[in-house]
């Protein structure tokens, strides 16, 4: 039988949305998408999906890649082997996919972004969506994919038809490798994802120096700081101020970026804002291709005709 095997991301018994895009990917690969999924109770729709194979075996044992080979190597015992194995690309589905690869000696493609059906080509981007390689599976046999966050989810289509459901209970958790612990991210007063107005500020920004004079201009524009992963990896903002697939997704009615250049790993936090206002003295920017409105020019040069105005 032909079919995508996808390997669900799930936390804390959450179905993580990312998930979508490796069912979405399944329409364009024209496969029956079954998914792999570690037993609880989710609030889904399977609607989307042709089978769901549920694993009695805890949340962590499932995101262990010395796990997750025994897992497949039975699913595949039963059903024969799957045409495409799709996993996320976050930290956890990269990780199980590269051991998967080598474990069972398959071609992989990670951070795959986009599909050409035609050509049966698939792409991932280099230098922040710069320039994008081409990528096809050597030979016909099975092979691995990781997908992007955001790329494929507009793809699912619910087939109106309720999935069989199997479920794989004697696997043996490794003893080899032991969970921990998740670490809870530091609280702060400030929600950026429930803000209306975001000014988000990048690398762009020089130093550390500058941010008071941001805030000022927030202040007066009735905005919350946010900023891009360079940005809160010096530690000029605080870590719950990050946009991007290692911080939050926001969707404010406005976003201002300053100095940001636009990589797609911060894109996919922020795209879906109503309205998007990018400054950066790069015309080329990436993050251009996403705004509404773009101004071409040193962001210090706007912040301080803004402040003017706005004090006027
Ligand atoms: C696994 C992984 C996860 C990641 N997660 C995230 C994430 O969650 N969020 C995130 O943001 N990034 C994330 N990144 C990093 C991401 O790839 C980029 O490196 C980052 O987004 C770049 O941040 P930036 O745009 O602020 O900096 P840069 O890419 O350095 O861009 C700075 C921009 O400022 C402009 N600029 C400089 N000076 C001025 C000036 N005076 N006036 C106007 N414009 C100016 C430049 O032209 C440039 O476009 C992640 C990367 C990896 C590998």
């Amino acid at each position: 039988m032909s079919y995508a095997l996808i390997v669900a991301e799930v936390r804390r018994g959450l179905f993580e949305e990312r998930n979508l895009d490796s069912i979405g990917i399944c329409s364009l690969l024209e496969k029956d998408p079954i998914m792999l999924i570690p037993e609880s109770d989710y609030s889904v729709n399977w609607e989307a999906l042709s089978g769901v194979i549920k694993v009695k075996i805890e949340e962590t044992q499932f995101l262990n890649p010395l796990n997750m080979v025994n897992i497949l190597g039975k699913v595949i015992g039963k059903r024969g082997k799957p045409d495409v194995i799709i996993f996320t690309n976050s930290a956890s589905g990269a990780e199980l996919a590269a051991y998967t690869a080598g474990y069972f000696d398959l071609p992989i493609i990670t951070d795959v972004s986009n599909y050409d059906k035609e050509q049966g080509v698939f792409y991932k981007s280099y230098y922040s969506d710069k320039i994008f390689g081409e990528f096809k599976p050597s030979g016909d046999g099975s092979f691995i994919i990781t997908v992007r966050s955001g790329s494929f989810k507009e793809y699912v289509t619910e087939n109106g038809t309720t999935p069989s459901i199997e479920t794989i209970e004697d696997i043996t958790a490794s003893p080899v490798r032991t969970f921990m612990e998740y670490v809870e991210e530091e609280k702060t007063d400030v929600d950026i994802t429930k803000a209306d107005f975001l000014l988000s500020l990048g690398r762009g920004i020089g130093n550390k120096d500058e941010i008071p004079s941001y805030e000022e201009l927030a202040g007066l524009l009735k905005a919350v700081i946010s900023g891009s992963r360079p940005v809160i990896d010096k530690m000029w903002l605080p870590k719950a101020r990050q946009v991007g697939t290692s911080g939050k997704t926001v969707k404010p009615k406005v976003y201002l970026a300053m100095g940001i250049s636009g990589a797609f790993q911060h894109i996919a936090g922020m795209k879906d804002s109503d309205c998007i206002i990018a400054v950066n003295k790069d015309p080329e920017a990436p993050i251009f291709q996403y705004a509404n409105y773009g101004i071409v020019a040193d962001i210090h040069k706007v912040r301080d005709k803004l402040k003017d105005i706005l004090k006027a």
